[in-house]
Parts: structure tokens; sequence; C-alpha cells
């Protein structure tokens, strides 16, 4: 299972600290909702693109639960599940703000993620509904705005929507989902 969790680091200064290792999991398992320690259970890379739009390699922790057995990997909430590029990056690039150099340099790829956003938005509509505090749009033009006046961010938004409403901003996924009983 994946975990999202407010990162106070930068993507850069989670990397200069090691801050998988740092990382402290929940008291109770997000997977079967049971409290009990999780234990640590390595970690693996994964890329992504910081606001100068170079690629870097991460670590990300995971941790195992012992009553579930599932393991739980705790994504820090600047990147996006399955993406190099994080939600600031998406953010500004749905903003038009061409002039920031991530934006430039990965113009293509933040455009598909543009498309998936609006071919789910639907199905994200459908299932936070009102959720977010917020009427939901009524045309895939709102969505955009929607989601934006939802939270500060859209790192909190995205982890509002994974947390509260197993849902990612571009997809459903199958790591998001808790165990069944
Ligand atoms: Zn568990």
């Amino acid at each position: 299972m994946q975990r999202i969790f407010s990162s106070p680091w930068t993507p850069e200064e989670y990397a200069a600290t090691e801050a998988h290792r740092q990382i402290l999991p929940d008291s109770v398992c997000p997977s079967c909702a049971q409290p009990t320690p999780l234990h640590r259970h390595g970690h693996y890379p994964r890329w992504v693109v910081s606001v100068l739009g170079a690629l870097m390699r991460l670590w990300i922790a995971r941790f195992l639960c012992p009553l579930c057995r599932r393991t739980i990997s705790y994504l820090p909430d600047f990147a996006l599940t399955y993406r190099l590029l994080g939600p600031d990056s998406f953010a500004a690039y749905l903003d038009g703000r061409h002039e920031r150099p991530e934006v430039q340099s990965w113009w293509t790829l933040l455009g598909t993620y543009r498309r998936r956003f609006e071919a789910f938005g639907g199905e994200l509509i459908r299932t936070v509904g009102a959720g977010l505090g917020l009427a939901p749009p009524l045309l895939s033009q709102g969505l955009w705005p929607w989601i934006k006046r939802a939270g500060d961010s859209l790192a909190t938004v995205t982890r509002q929507l994974v947390t509260t409403f197993k849902v990612g901003l571009l997809r459903r996924y199958q790591c998001h989902q808790p165990a069944g009983p």
C-alpha cells in the first residue's frame, strides 16, 4: 500500500538529509486500521523532477504491518503516485507558468498529465462530490479551479484525495486501497 505524507522537506532537502530514514510511521496501520507498531522494511528508489527540471533519485521508506503483513510505502507529498513530476510542477503547468524551468523542460510530459487529469475528472468528481468542502463543478472546464480552491496547494489536495477518498489526482490505484476485511 502507498501512504502519502505531508513532507516538511523539499525534494532537495529530502535527498540531502536521507529523510527516508527519519520518517515515523503511523501508530495505526493505514491498511488494516489496527493499532500496531509498523516495522521498517527497507526502501526503494524512485525518480522525481526538481523545480530546476533535473531528475533526482530519492529513496522511499517502506514499512511492514505485523498484523495484516502488508507493506506500506511512505511517499512525500511533493511527489505524485507513479509520476516523475510532482503536484507543484503540475499546478504551475495548469496555471500557464511557462517561465518555470521544469515546466519548460517537461512540457510534453505535463501535457499527458493534463489529458489524464481531464479524462479522469468525471470519475474524480463522482468519487469526491462535495467532499472537498465545495460544490463539485458541472463541467470539466471547472475541474482545475475546483481542485485549486480546495486547499493551499495541489500537494495538500492530492494528499487529501488519497488519504480520505482513496483516489489519486489522475487515476484510481490499487496501492491506495486499504486491505479488505
Ligand atoms: Zn495492517
